[in-house]
């Protein structure tokens, strides 16, 4: 069990409701997936402390001081959050490890760090928050000023809790909004450590609630609460839907960051090495639990086979193992449910006929945990449904092509249009390559590098909206325009015989 300061209070995780702490009668575990014990008792939330939650957010934001201080005085709050999170980054990242089977390389060294710079950026947007003016013909100037949206519920799913929650709560408070975060059951321990970071920052009351419990009755709870202004959710394709149902409803703005199958083409001048390496990351990082693993290799016929060979050889090299282990590449998956689910998709890839060139199964010598075998199919084509779904696991299709036209209709050939990867020598035919991509993100010559201040998110069946930088801003801010006269004007005075 874990020995995280909430687990000091009761042995379960609680939640956290208009400032305070909550533990409820009803609790669920959170399973570690590299071994598949319990890690944590998790307090769930019944249909009145989501109410709750929200109520709290509610009076926070209509009667309490957060959304009418100035943006420097929330700035320093978020500050506050962000060093304290830094205090305890060695400890987060390990149970974000043991929570989600992320290897701690990837949770230590990545999402912890842009856990701190999403407070800390967002910390500096919340300063930086104006308006715009326009004059007409210099008898009226209207103002156009950013308010805060309201209450937002913020969803996220397991594969990376903590750095996505506060990429999303982070800018929400910024902007002078409160917020209610329901994280995924199957990975809540960081969600619940955040909580205490919220506390310990002194947050007034009710401007940060943590709920806890699964999509059925929570989640769906929450998003059917009539206080809600705003969703961000972080999630499937399919659960979107159910949100974007949810919330029409109330006609409330959605973010949906969704699901993704994202094509990397690597073309005949493409230097291998890099492709190589660049390719592995994109797709075997973070156990290929990303939404933008980059899942279908579309390689040029000409080196077709040799890539594929490099790629299987390395991919068979893969370090699997404990998450806490520094030198494991990939770690378990984060449920039974998920791990039956890939080996699932492996079956049909054999169904299909692809070729299997390494992994295909489970460890056969990591028993108890959900370990799967890194996997790479090639002979497949872009029809197969290994090619076609996403996975969401450490299971890579290589598809040849003959033509660049080719690798472009393929790679739009998918519901989804997240990201797209290109690998040639020549900068022109990747620049040309991109603009023809129905995607939200093109990487060249290059794994994704996401800089905060731009924008992430999906074309077609990946989302709506985008986050990112003065973009996640404008997701959490209604713009008002309020016109004033600024010469003596005379109006036409209706009803009035006097000229
Ligand atoms: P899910 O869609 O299953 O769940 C996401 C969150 O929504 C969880 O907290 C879940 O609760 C909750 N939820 C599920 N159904 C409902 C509902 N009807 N009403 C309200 N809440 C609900 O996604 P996963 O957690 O399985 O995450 C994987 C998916 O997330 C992948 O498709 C991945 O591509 C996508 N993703 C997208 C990203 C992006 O930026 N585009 C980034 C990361 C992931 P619970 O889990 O407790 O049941």
């Amino acid at each position: 069990m874990i020995a995280a300061k909430t687990e000091l209070r009761a042995g379960t995780l609680p939640l956290f409701i208009g400032g305070r702490l909550q533990f409820s009668n009803k609790v669920f575990p959170t399973i570690e997936p590299a071994t598949g014990d319990t890690l944590a008792e998790v307090s769930l939330a019944s249909a009145s402390d989501v109410d709750g939650a929200v109520a709290a957010a509610r009076y926070a934001f209509d009667q309490g001081p957060w959304p009418r201080m100035s943006g420097g005085e929330r700035a320093a709050y978020l500050m506050r959050v962000a060093d304290l999170i830094e205090d305890r980054q060695s400890t987060l990242a390990e149970f974000e490890s043991r929570d989600t089977g992320l290897p701690v390389r990837f949770t230590a060294e990545g999402h912890l760090p842009r856990t701190v710079a999403h407070f800390r950026y967002f910390a500096e947007e919340a300063t930086r928050l104006v308006g715009e003016v326009f004059a007409l013909d210099s008898a009226y100037l209207s103002l156009v000023v950013r308010e805060a949206v309201g209450v937002a519920a913020v969803i996220t799913p397991w594969n990376a809790p903590l750095s996505i929650a506060s990429m999303q709560v982070a800018a929400a408070l910024a902007c002078g909004n409160t917020c209610v975060l329901k994280p995924s059951e199957l990975a809540p321990v960081t969600s619940s450590m955040l909580a205490d970071v919220m506390a310990a920052a002194d947050l007034p009351e009710g401007v940060f609630n943590l709920i806890h419990g699964p999509a059925e009755p929570t989640g769906r709870a929450l998003v059917e609460q009539p206080g809600i202004d705003i969703v961000s959710f972080t999630g499937g394709t399919a659960t979107g839907k159910q949100i974007l149902a949810a919330s029409a409803r109330y006609v409330r703005r959605v973010l949906c960051e969704l699901g993704g199958k994202s094509a990397n083409l690597i073309l005949e001048d493409a230097d291998l090495n890099s492709a190589l390496d660049g390719s592995l990351l994109s797709m075997y990082a973070n156990n290929g639990e990303a939404c933008h693993a980059a899942s279908r290799l579309l390689v040029a016929r000409p080196i077709y086979e040799r890539f594929s060979e490099m790629f299987a050889d390395r991919v068979g090299n893969l370090q699997l193992g404990n998450p806490l282990d520094p030198d494991t590449e990939v770690g378990p998956l984060i449920s039974e449910e998920h791990q039956a689910r890939v080996l699932n998709f492996v079956q049909s890839g054999l169904e299909d006929g692809a070729s299997l060139l390494a992994g295909g199964s489970e460890a056969p010598d990591l028993k108890g945990g959900y370990y799967v075998l890194p996997t790479v199919f090639a002979n497949a084509n872009n029809s197969m449904r290994i090619a076609r779904e996403e996975i969401f696991g450490p299971v890579a299709v290589i598809i040849p092509f003959e033509t660049e036209d080719e690798a472009v209709e393929m790679a739009n050939d998918s519901d989804y249009g997240l990201a797209g990867y290109i690998w040639t020598a020549r900068f022109d035919r990747a620049l040309e390559l991109a603009s023809r991509l129905r995607v939200g993100s093109v990487s060249i010559n290059s794994p994704m590098i996401r800089d905060i201040r731009v924008p992430f998110g999906g074309f077609k069946r990946s989302g709506i909206g985008r986050t990112g930088g003065r973009f996640s801003i404008t997701h959490y801010t209604e713009l008002k325009t309020i016109c004033v006269p600024v010469q003596g004007y005379t109006f036409p005075r209706l009803g009035s015989r006097e000229s």
